[in-house]
């Protein structure tokens, strides 16, 4: 099963990636975690992608599509879920010409639909578990009164001035993408409003049709 989260900054495209993952056992290709690590590491990459990155601004294509490439391959083409890529209509067709030569299309491309004012509201009160990399929101879903404090940060662009940036270029760059989708047959909508688990069971349903031979 290869599938796609699509959606804003903040439609939960992490948090659905985990469950599915769970559930089926499918690794999760996240091109956000990919360039987290290659800046914490301190690789060529990470040093040139930076700042793109903390203003809020997309990486190049060509540098998210090595990093993307390089991790389907390590998973041979296969049981995955990519959370954050595609993110523009180039990646899109790179990636379908990449997946089309090993005969491993995408099947399934789930785009999460949430309102501009839930997308900041979520963004402005997300913060992380550094360690285990758990995210929470301070009002809904506050983190467990005895981790440690120094555990608990905001992600460096989860900033109101990058979060801006992030919403635009999404409406700019990402969101024409979805209409390559629609016009290949994939695309599966889904309301990423409400509770966790309900935005779960619906993304469940929609896939039935390839998942139910896949179960672990
Ligand atoms: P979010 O979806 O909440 O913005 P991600 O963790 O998916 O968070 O991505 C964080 C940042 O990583 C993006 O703002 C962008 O700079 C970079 N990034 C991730 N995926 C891509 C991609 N496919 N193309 C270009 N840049 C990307």
């Amino acid at each position: 099963m290869r599938l796609a989260l699509f959606g804003p900054p903040g439609a939960g495209k992490g948090t659905q990636s985990m469950l599915l993952k769970k559930r089926f056992g499918l690794d999760v290709i996240s091109t956000g975690n990919l360039i987290r690590e290659a800046i914490q590491e301190g690789t060529d990459v990470g040093r040139s992608v930076e700042k793109y990155v903390n203003a809020g601004d997309l990486v190049p294509d060509h540098l998210v599509r090595d990093l993307a490439n390089q991790a389907m391959a390590e998973h041979k083409f296969d049981r995955f879920i990519l959370d954050g890529y595609p993110r523009t209509t180039t990646q899109a067709k790179w990636l379908r010409e990449f997946l089309d030569a090993y005969k491993a299309p995408i099947e399934a491309v789930i785009s999460l639909k949430v309102s501009p004012e839930a997308v900041v509201d979520r963004l402005s009160n997300r913060r992380i578990n550094k360690d285990t990399g758990e995210s929470y929101h301070m009002i809904y879903h506050p983190p467990p009164s005895d981790l440690d404090p120094a555990l608990i940060v905001r992600r460096s662009d989860d900033t109101p001035h990058a979060i801006k940036a992030r919403i635009d270029v999404y409406r700019r760059e990402t969101q024409p993408v979805e209409e390559f989708f629609r016009s290949e047959g994939i695309l599966i909508e889904i309301s990423g409003e409400g509770e966790v688990s309900d935005v779960f069971n619906r993304i469940l349903s929609s896939i039935e049709h390839i998942a139910e031979l896949e179960l672990v």
